[in-house]
């Protein structure tokens, strides 16, 4: 685990658009991509269907729109990162997202838009999450009478223990 760090292959954008339905990401082709935009209501231009190909081809995973951005660009994509704000944020609110934030500055988006839970590792800023049924939040508060209960999120925080223990070796910590 741990393992689904946002990190963007070589992809290219000719390589994206030419690929086959076939390909091993079958599931989030081209094709299918512009079918799931149509069903939300978005239209499906060139760019929400480059950035939801990058976004949604990998399976379920985290990315700030810093991330996306980088990714968009190694893959030759012409898209400003305020192009990349505002699709994450019109995706988000279609409902093929989840929007995260940690520390009300950085903002991750959830291809897994099921209830779950995330590990944070700090030092590494990357979020994964939780296998189900490992952690179970029991006890809610009592919402007051004019609000409804909609999603219970937990993050964990984490740090790496070798990281620490080399600190502490070179007098950091
Ligand atoms: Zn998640």
């Amino acid at each position: 685990m741990f393992g689904d760090r946002g990190t963007a292959g070589d992809i290219n954008l000719r390589a994206m658009l030419d690929r086959a339905p076939r390909s091993p990401m079958a599931g989030c082709a081209f094709h299918d991509m512009r079918e799931r935009l149509r069903k939300v209501g978005l239209r499906p231009t060139r760019q929400r269907l480059m950035l939801g190909w990058l976004l949604f081809a990998k399976g379920h995973r985290h990315v700030s729109a810093e991330m996306l951005y980088e990714e968009a660009t190694r893959a030759k994509a012409a898209v400003s990162l305020a192009t990349v704000y505002n699709t994450l944020h019109q995706f988000t609110e279609a409902g093929l997202l989840k929007q995260l934030a940690l520390d009300g500055t950085k903002s991750y988006f959830d291809t897994n838009v099921t209830d779950h839970h995330h590990y944070f590792i700090e030092d590494e800023q990357v979020l994964v999450d939780i296998p189900p049924g490992e952690l179970d939040v029991r006890v809610v508060p009592n919402v007051p009478a004019h609000f409804e209960l909609r999603d219970v999120e937990v993050i964990v925080r984490v740090r790496r223990r070798d990281r620490l223990a080399l600190a502490r070796a070179s007098g950091e910590a």
